[in-house]
């Protein structure tokens, strides 16, 4: 069989190879998960799952600090930032929990009957999943489909599965056999497969656009259900009666996770009258962040995932041809590190300020009024997250309503929330996750008519 070599992107060092899974394993997984919904699983009661949810966010925690060590070593995460996603990852176990046992259906009233409707798993759910926050997005499917009674193949991206499969191991005697499955191998191969394949009922995939159209068009010969968490270009629009200090502070909210996030805000958009001071301030708070060991404490970037993606970061930058405030290099050494990179007269329609980068680069653009900022803001054919920095609430709200995106921030730039259904307008998506909402994703509903 052919492998998938696993590689620390801080070191460049090889650190295990997994098998590189065909479709002929795609179909043998996916007939292995069928016979477990047609198992006990499939039928099992409400309170059943919340249990093994239970236990399994339980193992999770019982396994935190190894799941946060593999998390940092193959994705090059700060230590600190791994630690918080794997106690995260428990949390949305949790939720789910609780949620399984209040998804219901409802009873009506009708001429000559009463309707009743319920809840269904669909069956088999094709989960694929992208390299930027394997475990966290993992879980974001798998919770809400467990939770409502399905069975699930996972294909983790090719760079990062280890934090997956170690999830696979733990949920083995906790959840029956056949229950949880993970397929690694190329998106070409077992991710196209896994799409195509007639046994699979839904397929919800995390990813970028681009591969986003083509599961879209090849589900469509299967009529799958499909949600699709995909790019993004955010903005953050920073208004002059802002405070200024938290705004120009808020540079974690594009170099975070070395600004591998759909929700980076890679788009800052400021009013004229303060954008020199709001620059200036920008670009010092970023000088402080520090690049480097990802399993040093007081790390902020570690390395982007491989040298092949830190290549098309350096593409962008090159192809601009702006010269940089700051950053723009690739820094020299073992491993894959790209340093904080700061643009500004960049033209809002200019690759840079349109493509999604999905590395450490902002472009930091002026606008003149409230009309303008939101004009800018909506000027992408993406629509996921965003903020907006101002102390006026009547603007904040007109604003938040205007600006065509999934999330919104008010004066901050959190971006997701366990609570709060997540998703993209646009070309960011399809579908919403996280939230009681999720749970109609993976669930169908069955009307029934009784004649009395
Ligand atoms: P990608 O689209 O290249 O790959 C994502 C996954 O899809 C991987 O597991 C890959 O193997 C698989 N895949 C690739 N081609 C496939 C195909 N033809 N059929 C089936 N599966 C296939 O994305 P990536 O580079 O791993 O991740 C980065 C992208 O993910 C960015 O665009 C980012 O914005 C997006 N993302 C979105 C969200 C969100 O919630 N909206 C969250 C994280 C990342």
């Amino acid at each position: 069989m052919r492998s998938l070599f696993i590689v620390n992107p801080a070191t460049g060092e090889t650190i295990t190879a997994v098998p590189a899974g065909s479709a002929s394993d795609i179909d043998r997984t996916v007939q292995k998960a069928q016979r477990a919904f047609e198992g006990e699983w499939g039928h099992s009661a409400p309170r059943e799952r919340t249990a093994a949810l239970q236990t399994l966010a339980a193992a999770v925690r019982d396994n935190a600090e190894e799941l946060a060590q593999l998390e940092c070593a193959n994705v090059g995460k700060p230590i600190g930032s791994a630690r918080g996603e794997i106690g995260y990852a428990a949390r949305v176990l949790d939720y789910y929990a609780g949620l399984a046992s209040v998804a219901r259906g409802e009873t009506v009233g009708l001429s000559g009957g009463l309707g009743l409707t319920l809840r269904e798993p669909l069956g088999v759910c094709g989960l694929i999943v992208p390299w930027n926050f394997p475990l966290v997005i993992t879980l974001w499917k798998l919770a809400p489909a467990l939770a409502m009674g399905n069975t699930v193949v996972i294909k983790p991206a090719e760079w990062t599965p280890l934090t997956v499969l170690r999830l696979a191991e733990l949920a083995k005697g906790i959840l029956p056999e056949g229950v949880v499955n993970v397929v690694t191998g190329t998106g070409a191969e077992a991710g196209a497969a896994l799409v195509a394949h007639p046994g699979v009922c839904k397929i919800s995939f995390t990813g970028s656009t681009m591969t986003g159209r083509a599961i879209m068009a090849s589900a469509a010969q299967t009529v799958k259900r499909v949600s699709l968490e995909l790019g993004g270009k955010s903005a953050s629009l920073v208004f002059a009666d802002a405070d200024l200090e938290k705004a120009a502070g808020s540079v974690m909210s594009v170099f975070d996770n070395t600004g591998q996030d759909c929700c980076a805000r890679s788009r800052y958009l400021v009013e004229k009258s303060i954008f020199k001071d709001f620059v200036e301030r920008f670009v010092e708070n970023t000088k402080k962040l520090i690049v480097g060991d990802p399993l040093a404490a007081n790390t902020d970037l570690g390395p982007l995932v491989a040298a092949a993606h830190r290549e098309r970061v350096h593409g962008f930058v090159e192809r601009s041809g702006v010269k940089p405030l700051m950053g723009g290099k690739k820094l020299d050494g073992p491993g894959c590190f790209y340093p904080p990179t700061v643009f500004t007269g960049v033209a809002p329609d200019a690759e840079l300020a349109q493509q999604e980068v999905f590395g450490p680069v902002v472009t930091i653009l002026p606008f003149e009024s409230e009309a303008e900022a939101i004009a800018l803001a909506n000027n992408t054919l993406y629509g996921l997250s965003g903020s907006l920095w101002t102390q006026d609430a009547a603007r904040a709200m007109r604003v938040a309503r205007a600006v065509r995106t999934g999330a919104l921030s008010v004066n901050s730039s959190s971006s997701v929330h366990l609570e709060l259904p997540f998703g993209g307008y646009g070309q960011s998506g399809l579908g919403r996750e996280l939230g009681p909402q999720a749970l109609d994703a993976y669930s169908e509903v069955k009307s029934i008519y009784w004649a009395q």
